[in-house]
């Protein structure tokens, strides 16, 4: 078995990423399993290498320890060119040359569970104006022709085992439904591969067992077992938790400063006894656990 933490240093972590990195961490302790530690650094406009130190001190300080190296983004960007290589030589990306504002604007701009659609204004360009602007530097992200690649893939299932997990759980075989999230980006303007990509190579090439990660993630599920169905790779076993909620019932974000691991540890608290809580689901006071 192999888990993994995966963090995106956009600020220190909160009760809500320690919760999630010791139910990870606890899933392959005493299995003889390995727990990786991935730090998630490629959003160049809100990564920072002092949340990158925060993050291991503050996994640190609560008693969380993981195996091997810490992979890096950061250091992969040859592979997620590849596989993006890969996938335009199979004629499923194309390039989007379109700011927010234009997509915002579109009056088509049909929606899905996740939000606004992108209303495909870039696929239908015609390859010698994409070969035009590419050449003149002009920005543009690349997208995946969802249609195109879904029917490429054929119809797909992830297997998802039950949260809370125990031994011998039976396996779900859930029903991926990629076409949904529509033409999402897989490289962005101002990063060389968006989440959706560089997550799904990296838990491949990282033997990533078990994907446990909150359920505002079983959405992109969908996307990524398709990346790995076009990119052959082997898909996990998903678990998805629920989020922690603060008193206003909203979600844990980095923002709340006041249930940050280092406020935490600077008014004094106990880190194994915080571990032992939360291992609990005992959670401090004001925070609790948001419905699956
Ligand atoms: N960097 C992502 C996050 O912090 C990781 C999501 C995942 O576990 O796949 O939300």
């Amino acid at each position: 078995m192999v888990t993994r933490f995966a963090p995106s240093p956009t600020g220190r972590l909160h009760v809500g990423h320690a919760w999630s990195a010791l139910l990870a961490h606890d899933m392959v302790r005493g299995r003889g399993g390995a727990f990786r530690l991935r730090i998630e650094d490629i959003d160049g406009t809100r990564s920072r290498p002092e949340h990158v130190a925060g993050i291991v001190e503050d996994l640190r300080w609560l008693g969380i320890a993981w195996d091997g190296d810490i992979v890096f983004q950061s250091a992969r960007l040859d592979r997620y060119e590849a596989a993006l290589e890969q996938l335009r030589a199979l004629d499923l990306l194309y390039p989007c040359f379109c700011t927010r504002a234009d997509i915002a604007a579109s009056a088509m701009a049909p929606h899905g569970p996740e939000g606004p659609l992108y209303p495909g204004t870039c696929k239908a360009l015609a390859e010698a104006d994409r070969t035009r602007r590419i050449a003149g530097g002009e920005p543009h992200a690349w997208r995946i022709d969802m249609a195109r690649s879904a029917v490429r893939a054929g119809p797909l299932t992830w297997q998802a085992l039950p949260f809370p997990w125990e031994d011998g759980a039976a396996m779900d075989r859930v029903r991926a439904n990629p076409i949904q999230a529509g033409d999402v980006v897989l490289a962005r303007k101002d990063a060389p591969a968006s989440y959706h990509l560089s997550c799904t190579l990296d838990d491949a090439a990282m033997g990533v067992t078990h994907v446990l990660r909150g359920d505002d993630l079983i959405g992109p599920t969908d996307i990524h077992r398709l990346i790995q169905a076009l990119l052959d790779l082997p898909s996990p076993i998903y678990l998805h938790h629920p989020l922690l909620t603060g008193p206003d019932g909203r979600r844990l974000a980095k923002r709340d400063g006041s249930i940050a691991l280092a406020d935490l540890r600077a008014e004094g608290a106990d880190p194994r006894r915080l571990a032992d809580d939360l291992r609990h689901a005992r959670f401090p006071i004001g925070i609790s656990l948001g419905r699956a």
